[in-house]
């Protein structure tokens, strides 16, 4: 999930792409699917029905995930293919985002130098 955005500004993102090789969900908000399905030029029926599943909890929908685990949206470059407008989780991550022991996982969290709550 890299994060370039200016909400993001301790949290130097080396672009590694490991965040979207990590097993568990990409949470999708109902204003995620229909920014996304738009960026697609896909009806949200049809970006449903080809991108989601159901998150493990049931609750809602996720991204599918590549046979290798991977998100089905980062590419062969090891980009995003929706950066411009990927989901929520991803863009808060790890500033609003994350989940106990992410420090150890992500080779940019040297740098990090605040909590979930700074911005
Ligand atoms: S949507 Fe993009 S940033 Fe988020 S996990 Fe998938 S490839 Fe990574
Ligand atoms: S694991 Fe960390 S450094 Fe790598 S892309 Fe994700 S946020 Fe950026």
């Amino acid at each position: 999930m890299p994060d370039d955005s200016p909400a993001s500004p301790v949290h130097a993102c080396l672009r590694c792409g490991a965040c979207c090789r990590w097993e568990g969900d990409v949470c999708l908000t109902e204003a995620d699917i229909s920014v996304i399905a738009a960026f697609l030029r896909l009806e949200e029926e049809e970006f449903i029905n080809t991108y989601c599943r159901l998150q493990r909890n049931r609750r809602g929908l996720s991204l599918i995930d590549h046979a290798d685990g991977s998100c089905i949206m980062l590419g062969a470059d090891n980009a995003c293919r929706i950066q411009p407008v990927k989901p929520r989780q991803c863009r808060d991550f790890p500033l609003r985002w994350n989940f106990p022991g992410w420090e150890s996982r992500c080779p940019a969290s040297a740098n990090w130098k605040g909590g979930a709550d700074v911005c």
